[in-house]
């Protein structure tokens, strides 16, 4: 693959890391699920830029701040470096469900923003999820969406039949999503 050539978005609770319904609300509560590092390291060496997309309604709800996220995502990348990876960019809607905006996905804010601030087009590429909100911004954008089945993936494939227009690969965890997407 030329360089450059793809990005893939990842949702952050639930595909990299367990999710949690107290919410993830500091470093020590951010905890990779197993083979999620070494995913993203796989990505990056052959030549995917890895990117994070990560709907964080714990900040407007007061729940952490925006230096606990900080440190949050500091321990992620540092991680995923550790792994061999590299994670290029992550971007945040920091607001609440019915603040309207637009970057809480399924809208496609996020998205647009990570287009605009690293000068690519995220038309054609894959968007690995657990939530129906990860899959409807996907298809939304024109990007293709999977489905893992860590954090609430098992629901969402329960609930899914008939939702998307799109059809939606469905793998156990990170690991076996990326493991696919390298052999399209
Ligand atoms: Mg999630
Ligand atoms: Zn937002």
């Amino acid at each position: 693959m030329s360089k450059g050539a793809a990005t893939i978005v990842l949702d952050r609770d639930g595909v990299i890391n367990h999710d949690s319904d107290n919410y993830v609300k500091n470093e020590d509560e951010w905890i990779p699920i197993t083979g999620s590092m070494d995913a993203i390291a796989k990505l990056h060496q052959k030549e995917y830029q890895v990117i994070v997309a990560t709907n964080q309604s714990g900040l407007a709800r007061g729940y952490f701040d925006e230096v606990a996220l900080a440190a949050i995502h500091q321990k992620l990348n540092l991680m995923a470096e550790e792994a061999g990876g590299l994670v290029s960019a992550i971007f945040y809607c920091p607001h609440l469900p019915d603040a309207n905006c637009q970057c809480r996905k399924p809208k496609t804010g996020l998205l647009k923003q990570a287009e605009n601030e690293l000068g690519i087009s995220l038309a054609n590429s894959y968007l690995i999820g657990d939530s129906l909100k990860d899959l409807q911004a996907a298809v939304a954008f024109q990007m293709k969406p999977v489905l893992v089945r860590t954090g609430k993936g098992r629901d969402t494939e329960l609930s899914l039949k008939g939702r998307l227009k799109v059809e939606t690969p469905v793998f156990d965890n990170l690991e076996a999503a990326a493991d696919w997407v390298l052999a399209e």
